[in-house]
C-alpha cells in the first residue's frame, strides 16, 4: 500500500481513519466565478465547508475524499484552508468533469496529452502547490458516453496506469452509463478494482447493480438526500440487499453533499428542498439517520462501518 495525498501532505493508508468517499466543500463553475467574482461569497462558502466538515468530524469523520475537478471548481488553497480549520484530511483529486462538453484546448490535444496533465497533477502537485492528486475523476450522466467523454475516461484510465492512483468515475444509472464506462477502462488495461462507479445508489436496479459489482468494481451509494434521484427510503432497500447479498468490501455510503453549490438561485434551491426533491441533505445524514435505519433492518453493525468507512476508502485509495 502507498500513501495517500491529501491537501495537507501525504499520509499512511492507516491514517485515514474513518473516511467519507464523496463530498464536496464548494462545487462551483470556475468560469463564471472568475468573470463575476462578485457574486460569490467567499467567506459564506469557507464558513459553509468549515461548518460542514466540522459536523462530520463530530460523528468520527477523519478524512474526506473530495472529486471536484476541473468545471467543479477545484481550488486546492480553499481546500487546504479547510483541513487546517477543522484538521479533517482532505484528499483532492484531478480530471474533468464533464458531461460532453470540452474547451478547444482539450478537444484540439489528443488522449495522450490530457492524460499528461492529469499526470502532472498527481506527481508534481496541483495549482501551482506542493499538494498532489489522489485519484482521478470523471463524468458520464444523461448525455450518455459521448466522443468526448469517452476521450476523458480514456485519458483518466491512462494516467491511472502511469501513477497507481485509482478513479472515480460519476455515472447515471438512469441511461445506464456504467457498462460502458467500464468497458473502456478495460480496453484500457485498468484494473477494475481501481475503479468507483459513483451514484450507482441513485438505481434501484439490482440487475443493474449487481453486473456492475460482479465486474469487482466499487459502487458509491453516495447521494444520499437527493431524494429527486432516489428516496432514502429506497436507498436504504437496496443498500441493505446488497449487503446481505456478500457486496461489503465493494460499497460506499455518501452524500455528494455540497457545503455551497452555485447551480441554483436561491429561490430555485428553497422550492427543491419544500416539493422534497432534496431532504435532510449535509454531511452527516448518513450518521443521524441512514446507519440507524439499517441498523435497524440487522444488516449493519461495527464490522461493516469498519470495512465500508474505512477498509475500503484504504483499499480503493492505496491498493
Ligand atoms: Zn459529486
Amino acid at each position: 500500500m502507498s500513501a495517500v495525498q491529501t491537501v495537507t501532505g501525504p499520509v499512511a493508508p492507516e491514517q485515514l481513519g474513518v473516511t467519507l468517499i464523496h463530498e464536496h466543500l464548494r462545487f462551483r463553475d470556475e468560469a463564471v466565478a472568475a468573470q463575476w467574482p462578485e457574486r460569490y461569497d467567499e467567506r459564506a462558502e469557507m464558513a459553509a465547508a468549515v461548518q460542514a466538515v466540522r459536523a462530520a468530524k463530530e460523528r468520527g469523520v477523519q478524512t474526506i475524499v473530495d472529486p471536484t475537478a476541473m468545471f467543479g471548481g477545484r481550488d486546492v488553497r480553499f481546500m487546504r484552508a479547510v483541513a487546517e480549520a477543522t484538521g479533517v484530511q482532505i484528499v483532492p483529486c484531478t480530471g474533468i468533469y464533464s458531461y460532453d462538453h470540452l474547451p478547444p484546448y482539450f478537444a484540439n490535444r489528443d488522449i495522450d496529452e490530457m492524460a499528461e496533465h492529469f499526470v502532472a497533477d498527481i506527481e508534481d502537485g496541483i495549482q501551482g502547490t506542493e499538494i498532489r492528486a489522489a485519484f482521478i475523476k470523471c463524468a458520464a450522466d444523461a448525455a450518455g458516453v459521448s466522443a468526448n467523454v469517452e476521450k476523458i475516461h480514456r485519458a483518466a484510465a491512462r494516467a491511472s496506469l502511469r501513477t497507481g492512483v485509482p478513479i472515480m468515475a460519476h455515472s447515471m444509472p438512469a441511461v445506464g452509463t456504467g457498462p460502458r464506462q467500464l468497458e473502456i477502462f478495460r480496453e484500457e488495461g485498468v484494473e477494475l478494482s481501481r475503479v468507483q462507479i459513483a451514484h450507482c445508489g441513485d438505481s434501484s436496479d439490482l440487475g443493474y447493480l449487481t453486473a456492475l459489482l460482479d465486474q469487482g468494481i466499487y459502487a458509491g451509494l453516495d447521494r444520499y438526500g437527493l431524494e429527486v434521484f432516489l428516496p432514502i427510503e429506497q436507498r436504504n432497500e437496496i443498500a441493505a440487499e446488497l449487503l446481505r447479498r456478500g457486496y461489503r468490501s465493494q460499497l460506499f455510503l455518501g452524500q455528494d453533499f455540497c457545503a455551497s453549490i452555485d447551480w441554483f438561485a436561491p429561490a430555485a434551491a428553497e422550492a427543491m428542498v419544500a416539493q422534497g426533491a432534496v431532504r435532510n441533505w449535509s454531511m452527516t445524514l448518513i450518521f443521524d439517520e441512514v446507519l440507524p435505519a439499517l441498523r435497524e433492518q440487522g444488516v449493519f453493525d461495527e464490522e461493516t462501518f469498519a470495512e465500508l468507512f474505512i477498509a475500503n476508502p484504504r483499499r480503493w485509495l492505496a491498493g
